[in-house]
């Protein structure tokens, strides 16, 4: 047995960092991952889906080539292979960077294989067995198959599968009508494939405002992507030119023939085959690891950062566990993870930048509201860019006048949110941000306006 001070199970967005402010304050660290370095925002998450977002971008922009008085001759066609090797190269380059960090890391030793808990303080990688007074899992979580009829019979897609591709599906069906569905589907459909997204709920991303996953439906649509919502019987089928999809929808075909189906339908944690048992370390109902405050687990010197503690699943919420953790650790620090306010993008063109509450739960609050909105067809830059789509929205409190949320689809959403997540962390009133002088011709520059003509609402 090889004692260490600290062990860290899984090379995601929390490990790594970790692994440097442990070593760097004298600590033994071992550094324990079965898979690719990176985890899955380098390998088969952010990365490779924004690099591909980008040759989707240039596909679209290069069919609207006309609308800006550009002349390219003959049809714009999409070279899959090229497409991937780029996304691959991306990818490649960003692992191998995580790798050598790792390994040129002074006082860390990087162990490859599956990690399991043997006890409360020992983790087994095959036949090596380490202990460790500390040790953070950090194990992430993977695509879940869900139970729909004849998910068996018929080879489909996930998150990681579908960026083998190096053809253009004919028609990719995607069920799930989310986030991760939302960016293949418009990407594939950009590529050139016929692209249905199928959802159970009514609306696409319904924990969003009405308004937001009505937009969104617009936008996917007038791009020729079918969205068949509402469909309460999935089922799959084996069909010859691919499989057969049973929507079952109220209206319209019951089914749907797609060459290719991905399934994005959610995500579950690395948490069933880590011997937890063996340390008494507890989960929710859905495999979750059970943290504090301060992410710790039940049981003490155990942590659990990233998506497998179901407090975020996202990249920057996973290195934000790592900076709570390390902070307290090692700074004397008292941070909090209740402290986070929530934040993300959906990165569809134009994106979707979003931070704190929905309008819907700010009035389900019972607080008194002011609301601001503003279409972008009346952003200079927008315009400008002859990207109008989306609109941006600000809700905050009547009382304390703080912002409580905010939506920005629309081109450059997903960077002008920062200013509002800036000013929600420093906890700002609305009337400081208006005297702002930003800068002109920006999406950005018509936030202070929205907050100057902010009405109360509720
Ligand atoms: C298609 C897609 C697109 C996404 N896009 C974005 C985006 O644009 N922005 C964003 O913020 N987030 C995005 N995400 C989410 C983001 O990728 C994850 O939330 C993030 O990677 C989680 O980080 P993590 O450190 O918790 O886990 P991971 O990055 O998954 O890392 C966990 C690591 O642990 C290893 N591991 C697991 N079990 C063991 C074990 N027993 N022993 C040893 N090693 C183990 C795994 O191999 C893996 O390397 C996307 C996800 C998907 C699927």
């Amino acid at each position: 047995m090889t004692a260490v001070d600290a062990i860290i199970i899984g090379a995601g967005q929390a490990g790594p960092p970790l692994a440097n402010r442990l070593t760097g304050a004298g600590m033994k660290v071992a550094l324990v991952e079965r898979g690719r370095f990176g985890g899955t925002c380098v390998n088969t998450g952010c990365t490779p889906t924004k690099t591909m977002v980008a040759s989707a971008y240039a596909a679209h922009l290069a069919r609207r080539a006309r609308d800006y008085g550009v002349v390219v001759e003959g049809a714009i066609g999409v070279d899959m292979a090229a497409v991937k090797a780029r996304a691959d190269a991306v990818v490649a380059h960003s692992r191998d960077g995580v790798e050598k960090w790792l390994r040129g890391m002074p006082g860390c030793t990087v162990l490859r294989g599956h990690a399991t808990f043997t006890s409360p303080t020992e983790v087994r990688i095959g036949s090596e067995v380490l202990s460790a007074p500390r040790i953070f899992v950090n194990v992430g979580g993977r695509a879940v198959t869900p139970p729909i009829p004849g998910a068996n019979d018929v080879p489909h897609l996930n998150n990681s599968s579908i960026l083998g591709l190096d053809r253009v599906p004919e028609h990719l069906v995607i069920v799930g009508g989310s986030y991760v569905g939302l960016e293949f589907g418009q990407m594939f459909r950009r590529f050139g494939a016929a692209v249905t997204v199928v959802e159970m709920q009514p609306h696409l991303i319904p924990r969003e405002d009405a308004e937001v996953s009505a937009a969104i439906e617009e936008i996917l649509r007038a791009e020729g992507i079918a969205l068949r919502t509402g469909a309460r019987c999935i089922a799959l089928a084996p069909h010859e030119r691919g499989a057969t999809v049973q929507i079952h929808c109220a209206e319209g075909s019951p089914t749907v023939v797609g060459s290719h189906v991905l399934l994005a339908v959610g995500r579950r944690p690395n948490t069933d085959d880590l011997g937890l048992d063996r340390a008494g370390v507890a989960t929710d109902g859905h495999g979750f690891i059970t943290v504090d405050d301060t992410l710790a687990t039940n049981v003490p010197g155990i942590w659990a950062l990233g998506e497998c503690n179901g407090h975020g699943a996202f990249t920057h919420t996973a290195y934000n566990d790592f900076e709570i953790v390390a902070a307290n650790l090692l700074d004397g620090a008292s941070r909090r993870l209740s402290e986070r306010i929530p934040a993300y993008a959906l990165y569809i063109d134009p994106p979707l930048g979003r931070v704190g509450m929905t309008e819907a739960e700010a009035r389900a609050s019972g607080r008194a509201l002011l609301v601001g909105s503003r279409p972008m067809t009346r952003v200079s830059r927008a315009v400008e860019k002859g990207e109008t789509q989306g609109f941006m929205k600000v809700v905050a409190d009547a009382r304390t006048r703080q912002i409580l949320g905010a939506a920005i689809l629309g081109v450059g959403g997903d960077e002008a949110i920062h200013g509002v997540i800036d000013m929600m962390n420093v906890r700002a009133p609305i009337d400081a941000y208006r005297r702002a002088v930003p800068i002109h011709p920006t999406v950005s520059e018509l936030i202070p306006t929205v907050l100057a003509e902010m009405k109360p609402v509720g």
